[in-house]
């Protein structure tokens, strides 16, 4: 077998130039909106609900509760929905208390025969809920759902508007990690993202909600318009040293056609987002100030500081888990259905106040098989970023294999470790790269 389409380029920066960078396009705002399910013939969800609850009680069980309002649209979010208006939050705590009772009454000879494993308010903006509406929602599914006390029981949202006295109401109430979206901690970046507190607010705000007890995970961008090194490293350095926090997500800004930022670049207002190859220089300068000040990349995407932090849910979201939807534009699935409530709030509304569950689409959703034999070896290793070395490949493609490996260590992609053949900063920066590489790889003939 000829190696060399497999091969990475060998540099000294192997994070922008290991491989031929390929484009991909986002969806736009109005192709997400536009898109439409099949027709489901199976009936509402009190006639399926029990048995699709019971099917599998073997899968993880999550519960999901958006809350689709913001104070304003941040630039470059293609998920904003409702701009939050006085009053939103005692009438929208109604509607999910009374959703909550509706999908209860649907799984009322079930629900206590699984456990919970996680819970996630996402949004829109959870934390601007009020601090008394927010606690009666997280206290009404802890009394209707068999949720123990090691469950993961995640609030996200932003530092603005959420008080130290909201965290530990909503700690006492049952949660237990903040997931916060903070994008940048650099003055200017976060308000040209349409972030409108200040480096220096947005410290006072994470100080104070550490001392809630719960854990407090932040959300970090990188390849923002007007972001350099420079900046980013200045943003690990004041997580690093001058916040408490546990854990963090770091995430490529994606430029979805159609939102205010991708308008804003368009007009050149702003300058555009930086040129791939100095993301690369970002992304692989930032995993290495975080590797050195103290933080574990434990899984894709996530880096915390702790064990404390476990990522359930998003590692569960990732395992087609069930999870039961609450609240408008809530998304989620019972063994190979998929449920969507309804976008709209004003038909949200009137379901739930006809004393229906408020699904806008069901639809079926044909789970992914299990990965089996070296898929199965390969999902597991991933599963701590590695790659299985090359002595536990499948014949006959071992020994290529081991030389294929061997390129990608010393193209710098892969270290050798314990627990395998770990991918390095820049080896995770081309994960899917290199997981397409390894299925063209077995999927060529070895001579
Ligand atoms: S708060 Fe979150 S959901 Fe709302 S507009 Fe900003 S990024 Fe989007």
């Amino acid at each position: 077998m000829d190696l060399t389409p497999f091969y990475a380029r060998i540099s000294d920066c192997p994070a922008r130039d290991a491989f031929v960078h390929e484009e991909k396009k986002m969806p736009s705002t109005a192709e997400m909106a536009a898109w439409k399910p099949s027709e489901w013939t199976g009936g509402t969800f009190h006639d399926f609900a029990e048995e699709a609850f019971m099917r599998d009680v073997s899968r993880p069980l999550a519960l999901y509760v958006h809350v689709p309002f913001c104070h304003h649209h941040c630039t470059f979010c293609p998920f904003y929905i409702n701009q939050t208006k006085k009053g939103f939050s005692k009438d929208y705590t109604e509607l999910l208390l009374r959703e909550i009772e509706i999908t209860a009454d649907a799984l009322k000879n079930v629900a206590d025969k699984r456990e919970v494993t996680a819970v996630y308010f996402g949004g829109g903006t959870p934390t601007d809920l009020d601090e008394a509406d927010m606690a009666s929602v997280i206290t009404s599914l802890f009394d209707h759902f068999n949720i123990p006390k090691d469950a993961e029981v995640t609030v996200e949202g932003r530092t603005t508007g959420f008080t130290a006295s909201k965290a530990k109401t909503w700690t006492a109430a049952g949660a237990n990690r903040f997931s916060l979206g903070i994008q940048s901690a650099n003055t200017a970046l976060r308000k040209r993202l349409g972030r409108i507190s200040s480096r220096e607010e947005l410290q006072d705000s994470l100080d104070g909600i550490c001392t809630s007890g719960s854990s407090v995970i932040i959300d970090m961008l990188y390849g923002l318009p007007g972001q350099t090194r420079e900046i980013l490293l200045d943003d690990i350095d004041f997580i690093s040293n001058k916040t408490g926090i546990d854990g963090l997500d770091l995430y490529e800004l994606k430029i979805f056609p159609g939102t205010p930022l991708d308008k804003a670049i368009k007009n050149g207002k702003i300058p555009p987002a930086p040129a791939f190859g100095d993301k690369a220089v970002m992304f692989s300068t930032a995993y290495d100030a975080l590797e050195s000040t103290g933080f574990e990349h434990f899984s894709p995407k996530h880096w915390r500081r702790n064990p404390r932090e476990r990522s359930l849910y998003n590692r569960l979201a990732g395992m087609q888990c069930d999870m039961i939807p609450f609240g408008s534009a809530a998304g989620g699935r019972l063994h190979g259905i998929g449920l969507g409530n309804s976008r709209d709030i004003k038909t949200y509304r009137a379901q739930v106040e006809a004393g229906e569950k408020p699904l806008g689409r069901i639809m079926a959703s044909p789970l992914r098989p299990a990965p089996e034999g070296f898929n199965q070896v390969l999902a597991s290793y991933g599963e701590n970023l590695c790659l299985p070395p090359a002595g536990l490949w499948p014949e006959p493609h071992r020994a290529m294999a081991g030389k294929l490996l061997s390129q990608w260590q010393d193209a710098g992609l892969l270290r050798e470790t314990e627990g395998g053949l770990r991918l390095t900063g820049a080896g995770y920066f081309w994960t899917q790269k290199i997981k397409g590489l390894v299925q063209r790889f077995l999927q060529t003939p070895a001579q």
